[in-house]
């Protein structure tokens, strides 16, 4: 692999590889992006069966937390690190502390946070070498499970789909095909039926899908139907890829709107998704809820402010939905838009010099006097 020409080609500004022979750390750091902000990323921990593999995905994870925080007005860059391991075997307190370290040499340019492969107390040997981390447990003024943040976040972005396509914001009537019940799933259902949506319900989990028609009076349909059943709104909650070549002439839906990421297998596949005149909500914009949360520890975590931040999904998916539509372009392209013109936009901001340029000269010149 040629690095440099990959930097090149998405503008990363730096790579960190990190190593640490007493702990085992073998791990990289990568900053994105920092024009908004401090790059914040998780952490994620996986046996990458080769180092190239490792460093790829650092990449393009990275560059996806650009956009991410971008388009969720949150004032931080993008960044991510992993750390090549088998979490089930290779953890230890001396590796998070070694992998702290590292952080803490960047000097507040990169701040990390739970990701697969990673858990809060992994985040506490963090902190206890370096203050850049967030996601820690809520006794150490951490901000807790996001789950419920990230299905808020998701029905804010609903809300706005369901604008678009029916003129009005209520869900209340709608039918909504939630696929996966988990801690997101299981949230969103919650926020739906207070709302008064219609609920059909999959999950390979039993135990969950007999919770949801329990508590909600959701109907169950089998793992593999659930995408294709008619409904106004299907919300992915579980895996990626859902949308392929397979599922997409079964779709009965006027709306995808969930949380899972990488919904779309490929780009293609969000083109024709709009072929189709099915709105689309993209993935990292309506499911940035946990991202912002988790970043508003940075400011002394208040799950009042997280909230209302949180809620503030609908006015980014209604700005994706007017750039689709400005530029004639599918959603999932104009969310890219929204996050460069953003970014753009600070990045252009008139450069103004304050002080005196050599104060420290004329300083020294008065003392010779
Ligand atoms: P989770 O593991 O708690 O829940 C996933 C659920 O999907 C489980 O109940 C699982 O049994 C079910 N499932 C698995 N395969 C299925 C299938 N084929 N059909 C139906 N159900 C199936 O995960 P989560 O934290 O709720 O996250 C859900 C999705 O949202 C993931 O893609 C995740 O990456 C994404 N996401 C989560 C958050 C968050 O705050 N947790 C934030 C952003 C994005």
């Amino acid at each position: 692999m040629q690095i440099f020409e990959k930097l090149e080609e998405y503008r990363y500004e730096q790579v960190v590889f990190c190593h640490d022979k007493a702990t085992g750390l073998k791990a990289i750091i990568v900053i994105h992006n920092t024009t908004l902000g401090p790059a914040l990323g998780g952490c994620r921990m996986y046996p990458y069966e080769s180092e190239e593999a490792a460093v790829v995905d650092c990449l393009r994870l990275a560059r996806g937390m650009t956009y991410k925080a971008a388009v969720s007005g949150l004032n931080l860059g993008g960044g991510k690190s992993v750390i090549i391991g088998d979490p089930e075997r290779d953890k230890s307190e001396a590796l998070f502390r070694s992998f702290g370290r590292y952080i803490e040499t960047l000097g507040g340019r990169y701040i990390t946070a739970e990701d697969v492969g990673t858990s809060t107390e992994d985040m506490a040997n963090i902190q206890v070498e370096t203050s850049y981390v967030v996601g820690v447990d809520k006794t150490y003024g951490g901000s807790g499970d996001p789950s419920p943040f990230t299905a808020l976040g998701v029905l804010q972005g609903m809300r706005a789909c369901v604008e678009e396509v029916f003129g009005t914001t209520s869900l209340e009537g709608r039918t909504v095909a939630v696929q996966g019940l988990g801690h997101v799933g299981y949230h969103l259902c919650r926020l739906l039926d207070e709302e008064g949506a219609n609920l059909i319900v999959a999950d390979v989990r039993k135990d969950r899908v007999e919770q949801a028609i329990r508590e909600f009076g959701a109907k169950p349909v089998a793992p593999e139907e659930i995408v294709s059943v008619p409904c106004d709104v299907f919300a992915p909650c579980a895996l990626g890829a859902v949308v392929n070549d397979e599922s997409l002439p079964k779709l009965r839906c006027q709306i995808i709107a969930g949380s899972a990421n990488n919904v779309l297998l490929e780009p293609r596949h969000g083109e024709e998704l709009s072929r189709r005149g099915i709105l689309y909500a993209p993935d990292y914009v309506i499911n940035a809820g946990g991202l912002i949360n988790v970043a508003d520890e940075l400011e002394g975590y208040n799950a009042q402010r997280a909230t209302s931040r949180v809620m503030r999904i609908y006015d980014a998916v209604k700005g994706v939905i007017a750039i689709s539509k400005r530029d004639r372009v599918p959603t999932h392209v104009a969310a890219d838009t929204l996050a460069l013109e953003r970014i753009e936009a600070i990045a252009g901001m008139v450069r103004l010099h304050t002080g005196h340029p050599y104060g420290h000269l004329q300083r020294r010149s008065r003392e010779r006097l």
